[in-house]
């Protein structure tokens, strides 16, 4: 359970002043420049010794992402990209970040870009998060005006410029390469890698993205040191995490969170519980919608973490906890997923393309219980043949849903299929 202390947004739910002056109450832009002036090796040591995973749903560790940056200006500019395009199905995290505690954001930002050797930065938000978009303009209004953004940041000497560009609403902006062609002003569809951003990325510099609240935990880590946040969690799923936990619990919320906290813990301390209680837990997708959902007796006892989710047989991805109780149509909840998938493909690989429309329109057989049961296996076979063979990772998140479906609940489906055959016979 996390201490009041070790909480790094403290207004997670805007009950203080978002404005810079309460930022600057509750501790943030404090010493900002004496963490520039120790110098970019420091800061990428110490966010290497944090621990730090991107909290972005890949995981990867957020230091070592860093270095990958090059050292020395071969003449092209360096930049830092946001991806705050937060857009997948359940999750709801960044948005928190952005209205209610915009600073933790244009802090890190600053520094991050520092250490990347990038003196500008550009965030990417949702195109619908229109009210998230005001809060955060105004506060780096705020900043400009305060001078810590802008020719000499926060008096640190390094001269730095942050530009928010709203996107237009679509889920594939998200994928770092397609967001990179959105800021460029062309069609956001994802580029193939390599190159990857770090040697080529926005207008052909090196760039690195990297998600809201990956950037915003970054000026307590660094005033509070690599070992304090390695300090919570289990070793490699360091630090403290905001999980957005949805659906048939009875308080739904985000909330921040030590990291590996027991499921059991979190939805009893922060959702008061199960709805109907826990015998009525069904299936949880614990990660956001692209990730394989689990069955609820299998659920209780997990552990929310990168490692101990994938033993599961699923993911933490962005800690977007979706909660279904016994009331859920399993088969319809994971059909409407597929629908968003094949709605969202950018269409230019043809599995993705053709391989989301041909999954949706069997899943929405599937929930009529309008197959035969060899079907099932021969669905299964097409989301294999999907995983993996695509440009980016959409055809991945199109895939995994439904194999978690008929892993965990292909009784389910199968009833489904016997009971509508069933009554077409009774009804001859
Ligand atoms: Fe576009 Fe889908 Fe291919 Fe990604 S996997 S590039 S979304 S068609």
């Amino acid at each position: 359970m996390l201490k009041d202390e070790n909480r790094i947004f403290t207004n997670l739910y805007g009950m203080h002043d978002r404005t810079l002056k309460g930022a600057q109450a509750r501790g943030h832009w404090d010493g900002t420049a004496g963490i520039i002036k120790k110098g970019r090796d420091w800061i990428i040591n110490e966010m290497k010794a944090s621990g730090l995973r991107g909290r972005g749903g890949a995981g990867f560790p957020t230091g070592l992402k860093w270095s990958f940056m090059p050292k020395e200006s071969d003449g092209r500019p360096a930049y830092l990209v946001v991806n705050a395009d937060e857009s997948e199905p359940g999750t709801c995290k960044d948005r928190e970040i952005m209205r209610h505690d915009p600073h933790t954001l244009i802090e890190g930002c600053l520094i991050a870009s520092f250490a990347m050797n990038a003196n500008a930065c550009y965030i990417y938000i949702r195109g619908e998060y229109i009210r998230e978009k005001e809060a955060l303009q105004a506060a780096i209004d705020e900043c400009y005006e305060a001078g810590l953004v802008g020719p000499n940041a926060a008096k640190s000497g390094w001269p730095f410029d942050i530009y928010l560009t709203h996107g237009a609403g679509a889920y594939i902006c998200g994928e770092e390469t397609a967001l990179l062609e959105s800021l460029e002003g062309k069609k956001g569809m994802p580029r193939m890698k390599p190159p990857f951003p770090a040697g080529a990325g926005l207008y052909g510099c090196p760039t690195t993205v990297n998600n809201v609240e990956s950037i915003a935990v970054v000026p307590t880590i660094l005033r509070r040191g690599g070992d304090w946040f390695a300090g919570m969690g289990r070793p490699n799923n360091a630090g403290t995490k905001l999980f957005a936990i949805s659906g048939h619990v009875n308080n739904p919320c985000v909330v921040e969170e030590e990291m590996s906290i027991s499921f059991e813990e979190l939805i009893e301390k922060h959702c008061g519980g199960i709805r109907g209680g826990w015998d009525n837990l069904k299936a949880v997708i614990p990660g956001g919608s692209s990730v394989p959902c689990v069955r609820g007796e299998n659920m209780r006892d997990a552990v929310m973490d990168f490692d101990a989710l994938k033993e599961k047989g699923s993911s933490l991805g962005t800690a977007a906890v979706i909660v279904m109780d016994n009331s859920t149509d399993m088969i319809k909840a994971i059909w409407r997923l597929s629908k968003f998938y094949k709605h969202e493909s950018c269409g230019q690989c043809t599995p993705c393309r053709e391989g989301t429309g041909w999954m949706m329109r069997v899943m929405a057989r599937l929930v009529e219980g309008n197959a035969s049961v060899e079907e099932i296996d021969m669905l299964l076979d097409v989301t294999k043949q999907v995983e993996g063979h695509t440009i980016c990772a959409l055809g991945d998140a199109a895939a995994w849903p439904i194999q978690g479906l008929i892993k965990n609940f292909r009784d389910e489906i199968e009833d489904r299929i016997k009971d509508k055959r069933m009554a077409g016979i009774a009804a001859e």
